[in-house]
């Protein structure tokens, strides 16, 4: 079963606007291979930009960070998925680890987003990741698969037909460190089992599972080499063109 090869840039609260355009500049003009899927997660102020940006290329996508999980209205500093949509955005990332443990963001509120971004046709990008202390516990696969029981409760098999999912363990995240290929393979192929439990072995076999933490131009080749890691989801070394493009490079 072949599924999307994905290499997603998360650019975090990283570049002002120039920079950010300069950055994507860059990247479109390296060298990349088309069979790689790829999509800049950036900052809410670049979105109405870089979508314009990318207009008429049909290889790399612009997703939010975040998304509000109301439609309208007295929610200050929030974001909607239908101002998203409003400027070309077509994806977003749900629950990474830096919006729950920095914001408070739960298990059922990310839940609530993404069922927000299913019914607006935004794809999302789901976040899901242990703490160090669980994986020392022996406790990271039930962790991860609680998270992703909980947030996808009342989801249908066709709601999720277009989610992408990230593993991201967050001691791996920024850290220099990174989990093995096995530890990546390990974790990739129980959120595998858990959709075919869940939903049923079609929607496990198309899913596309990224592993993100600390994934490097030097590394990326023996994480992708594994059959249940699709690509990765980048935050550092996404900042930089020619390190990305050898990561886009590396399926
Ligand atoms: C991330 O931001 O999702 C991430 C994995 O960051 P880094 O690649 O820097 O570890």
């Amino acid at each position: 079963m072949s599924r999307k090869r994905i290499a997603a840039a998360n650019w975090k609260m990283n570049t002002n606007l120039q920079e950010g355009e300069e950055l994507l500049t860059q990247l479109v003009n390296k060298k990349l291979d088309r069979s790689t899927d790829i999509i800049v997660c950036a900052p809410f102020t670049h979105l109405a930009s870089l979508c314009k940006q990318v207009n008429g290329n049909d290889q790399v996508k612009i997703a939010a960070q975040n998304m509000s999980d109301h439609d309208k209205g007295a929610y200050t500093g929030e974001v909607s998925a239908a101002m998203l949509l409003s400027v070309g955005v077509t994806h977003v990332v749900i629950g990474h680890s830096e919006r729950r443990e920095y914001f408070n963001e739960s298990d059922e509120l990310l839940g609530r987003k993404l069922k927000k971004a299913i019914e607006n046709n935004i794809t999302p990008i789901f976040c899901c990741g242990e703490q160090l202390s669980i994986r020392k516990e022996g406790n990271h696969i039930k962790h991860v698969i609680s998270q992703l029981t909980r947030s996808f409760s009342g989801c249908s098999k066709d709601d999720l037909k277009e989610l992408i999912i990230a593993y991201e363990p967050i001691w791996a995240i920024g850290t220099g460190e990174t989990a093995s290929p096995e530890q990546a393979e390990e974790m990739q192929l129980e959120i595998r089992k858990f959709l075919s439990n869940a939903y049923d072995q079609e929607l496990a076999d198309t899913t596309p599972i990224l592993y993100g933490g600390s994934v490097k131009p030097g590394n990326a080749k023996d994480i992708f080499s594994k059959p249940n890691v699709d690509g990765g989801l980048v935050g550092g070394a996404s900042l930089n063109a020619e390190g990305f493009s050898i990561i886009v490079n590396s399926f």
